[in-house]
């Protein structure tokens, strides 16, 4: 079997962990979590970073740190994994959910529209029509390592008031090269990013994540929170209600040998795409999506999109029938806004997104993966595709 995408630990992954557990640090004190956070900020070029216990930590963190409460409303994508919206609810706040547009990302110019015509201004706060409430936020997720378009998002924020918080959870590394941003990561362009180091991100460290903030000082009240609030290091103060968010010095040291060789795995992921690229450029049924122009992208996961109104069957069963012959692939996620959570809330003129999650499949993608099994999974696709294609 091809498998999806699998953690890679060919680096000094062991060694870190060894010691970590040979020096009695395994929780959430240590060297190794200074040390990855002082590693991501030198890369990331941010002032400082917080380590967190998973991705959606980071996001729930950020929330809190913004002060988004339960008057508020926050809008975020509906095509995404539901990890990145499900923190709005732990806030008791409201979401709005978004559609994308062709490149999987939240649609910038649906989302100017729907500022200008669904909201109000009033005082320097962004009023939702419906309901009188105040819109505080958007959460922008860079789908799959591509970039969403953060020079309109961050024009569109600033002219309504909102509160940025990336979900860069799959988009570590991704930057642009050119333009307003130029050489700014994925994460560190809004008021906050989150990442994630989970089994099947770029980097993992078991489960994992970072929060990063535009002030190293708000990023310090993250690592506060993440840390049950306490404020005096002997007396058991607590000023604020805290959260068990640290991550650990066992993960971190994880960690730490992961980012050494992250240039390495991007290095991969890059030409691995291009391999697959070239594989499915005259293939018909299929379009392999491209990352954003001006930006150098980490090339996380490849998404293909498939010519579904010409195939007899779902994405389900073309990833079943991947499956029997050894390739393992994934569809896209379900929408979030029909999710039963969030059944009654507010969707904005979503129509992309429901294209788009019929028909985009996911394929393997780790950076252990050989030339010949990239060359083995287009040749299982063409095949099942042609089976399964009406012409
Ligand atoms: C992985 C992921 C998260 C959550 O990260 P965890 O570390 O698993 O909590 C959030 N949003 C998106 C888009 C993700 O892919």
């Amino acid at each position: 079997m091809i498998p999806l995408s699998i953690p890679n630990f060919e680096g000094n992954e062991k060694k870190y962990v060894e010691d970590a557990v040979e020096q009695g640090w395994v929780s959430t004190g240590g060297a190794y979590i200074t040390q990855l956070e002082n590693m991501m900020a030198g890369y990331l070029r941010a002032e400082s970073v917080a380590a967190c216990q998973s991705g959606t930590a980071a996001l729930h963190l950020s929330l809190v740190d913004a002060g988004v409460g339960a008057e508020d409303m926050v809008i975020v994508p509906t095509l995404t994994f539901i990890a990145a919206v499900n923190p709005v609810k732990y806030q008791q706040a409201e979401p709005i959910f978004m559609d994308c547009d062709e490149t999987l990302c939240i649609d910038p110019k649906k989302l100017r529209k729907f500022c200008e015509e669904e909201c109000d201004d009033i005082d320097g706060r962004l009023i939702y029509k419906g309901n009188g409430k105040q819109i505080k936020a958007v959460v922008v997720v860079h789908v799959f390592g591509n970039l969403a378009d953060m020079e309109q998002i961050m024009e569109i924020a600033e002219d309504h008031h909102l509160i940025v918080i990336e979900d860069a959870t799959e988009a570590l590394g991704t930057h642009y090269i050119g333009g307003r941003f130029e050489g700014k990561y994925a994460g560190t362009i809004g008021h906050y990013g989150a990442f994630s180091f989970n089994g099947n991100k770029i980097i993992t460290t078991g489960g994992g994540g970072a929060a990063i903030a535009r002030t190293g000082e708000m990023t310090e009240h993250i690592k506060y929170l993440s840390t049950q609030a306490k404020d005096d290091p002997h007396l058991y103060i607590h000023n604020e209600v805290g959260y068990n968010y640290r991550m650990t010095n066992l993960q971190a040291a994880l960690g730490v040998a992961q980012l050494e060789e992250l240039p390495e795995f991007i290095r991969r992921k890059q030409r691995n795409y291009a391999l697959y690229q070239e594989l499915f450029s005259d293939m018909p049924l299929v379009k392999i999506l491209p990352f954003r122009e001006g930006t150098d992208s980490n090339q996380w996961f490849y998404a293909l999109d498939l010519s579904m109104e010409k195939i007899c069957g779902s994405l389900y069963d073309v990833m079943n029938e991947m499956e029997k012959r050894g390739v393992q692939t994934r569809a896209i996620w379900g929408l979030v806004h029909e999710q039963k959570p969030y059944k009654n809330a507010i969707a904005y003129q979503i129509e992309k997104a429901v294209y788009y999650s019929g028909r985009i499949l996911n394929i393997p993608c780790s950076t252990q993966i050989t030339e010949q099994e990239i060359r083995e999974v287009a040749s299982v696709l063409t095949d099942v595709l042609g089976e399964m294609s009406y012409e």
